[in-house]
């Protein structure tokens, strides 16, 4: 059996209530020991009670504690919370009182790590548990949610399924092969369905990226020739947004200088022109430079002058721009126009001194990374590394199947690539697990979550 865990749950500081959190078998006759009010052990499940947490004759604080009996709790064993005054000491003495009358401190992230060997969340819910409390913003946390929710969680199990019913068919035509009412196994329909787990498979790969870019932090560069207004605009987006400018002391080529929040979107800016500018020191990116910072980038903010006409380098740098995620801004725009902008995509027309449609940069980069597309329930999101390290090893099991398809390998053979598809599916939600795993996995949170 468990033994009894408690840890506050709220954030350490001055506030007017904290939470402390107990858990285990032992919680409601560790808490009667402690609290005023005799009436809580015959109180039923989810009721809230008033009282004193008392030290001896001493009363230590007024609290509200709530009662909420196994199995309906987040970690499906018996909870108390225990609401006290004062954000430090009041707290830390009632936690001290627990700890001395039967329960352990819990280690960071214990209760969610209960909550997932109970049964009561799969790992995908738990890593999203976890995003949530990390979350920087609004969209960060909508994707957390819906991972918390189990919706990541039931799109694997249906992949699993399906692959179940594959694995089945196989398996009858395989060892009972005198039964004529089943349905023939071909490598054409084995072909449809590796298809159709390849593109859902991929389709999740492809989101779960985009969402790792909205959750830590798009690596965003600002390019373009001296004067098309860089530093300017840059400027207006940083007062516009009060944004975060973290400059780091002796950055090397490839390290984020500023970090700027943009309504829901986090901007890493690298190697970014402008941020140190003075007034005398006009800093340029040449062609070359340029050229390397694309690369790098997962979004590339080029600006041109809509009052001067484009150059060879303008050129150059746009041929480079073909499948990444760019957007053109044309700046100056309260100027004649003199570029020729019949070839440009992608293109925001702005003044950065003048003040005009900066927004317009806003909403093009939210469309770029399908931010829209995340307030609606179809985002299929998987937010560790490690989701997306296995489903990057199923979307290369899955090309072994085909190939073994394509080469005549017998069904044997087959089943065999696809039930080791089917374990990685089933190690996303933590069906088949290690214990060092979920160790290293539940460490990562707070105490108290
Ligand atoms: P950078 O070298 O690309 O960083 O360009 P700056 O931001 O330093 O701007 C160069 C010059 O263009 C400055 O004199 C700015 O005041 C001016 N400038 C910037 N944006 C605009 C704009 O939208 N309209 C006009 N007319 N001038 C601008």
């Amino acid at each position: 059996m468990n033994d009894t865990i408690a840890a506050i749950a709220t954030a350490q500081g001055v506030g007017a209530i904290s939470i402390i959190r107990v858990s285990g078998s032992e919680a409601f006759s560790i808490i009667e020991k402690l609290f005023s009010n005799k009436k809580f052990v015959a109180a039923d499940s989810h009721t809230i009670h008033y009282g004193y947490i008392l030290d001896g004759d001493e009363i230590v604080d007024e609290v509200l504690v709530t009662k909420m009996c196994a199995p309906k709790t987040f970690t499906m064993e018996d909870i108390v919370e225990i609401n006290t005054h004062d954000g430090i000491s009041t707290t830390n003495k009632v936690l001290e009182l627990l700890l001395s009358t039967g329960c352990r401190l819990a280690e960071p992230g214990e209760f969610t790590k209960r909550a997932f060997l109970n049964g009561r969340i799969d790992l995908v819910e738990a890593e999203g548990v976890m995003d949530l409390i990390n979350a920087k913003t609004e969209s960060a946390s909508k994707m957390a949610i819906n991972q918390v929710g189990g919706k990541a969680s039931s799109l694997i199990r249906d992949l699993r399924d399906n692959l179940v019913g594959i694995l089945a068919n196989i398996e009858v035509n395989l060892n009972y092969p005198e039964y004529d009412d089943i349905e023939d196994i071909t490598v054409e329909k084995i072909k449809v369905s590796m298809g159709d787990l390849d593109k859902k498979v991929n389709k999740i790969i492809s989101e779960s990226k985009n969402g790792e870019l909205l959750k830590n932090g798009i690596k965003t560069v600002i390019i373009g020739k001296p004067n098309v207004g860089k530093s300017s605009l840059l400027n207006n987006l940083i007062g516009e947004e009060k944004a975060i400018v973290t400059e780091i002391q002796g950055t090397t080529r490839d390290s984020v200088e500023a970090t700027l929040i943009m309504d829901n979107l986090i901007l890493n800016l690298i190697d970014t022109a402008g941020i140190r500018k003075t007034d005398d020191l006009v800093e340029s990116i040449g062609v070359e430079k340029s050229l390397r910072l694309i690369d790098e980038a997962d979004l590339v903010l080029l600006v041109l002058d809509y009052n001067s006409e484009l150059t060879s380098d303008d050129k150059k740098i746009l041929s480079k721009l073909d499948g990444k995620n760019y957007i053109t801004i044309i700046n100056k725009c309260d100027l004649d126009k003199k570029i020729d902008d019949s070839d440009l995509k992608n293109t925001v027309y702005v003044s950065a001194s003048e003040n005009i449609n900066i927004d317009g940069i806003k909403e093009k980069v939210k469309e770029l990374f399908n931010l829209e597309q995340i307030e609606t329930s179809d985002y299929n999101y998987l937010s560790s590394a490690r989701s997306l390290a296995i489903l990057n090893q199923i979307s290369n099991a899955i090309k072994e199947v085909n190939s073994g398809l394509e080469n005549g390998f017998t069904l044997d053979m087959i089943e065999i690539d696809l039930k080791n598809i089917w374990n990685l599916l089933g190690t996303i939600i933590g069906e088949s697990y290690e214990d060092e795993l979920i160790d290293e996995l539940f460490s990562r949170f707070c105490v108290g979550k």
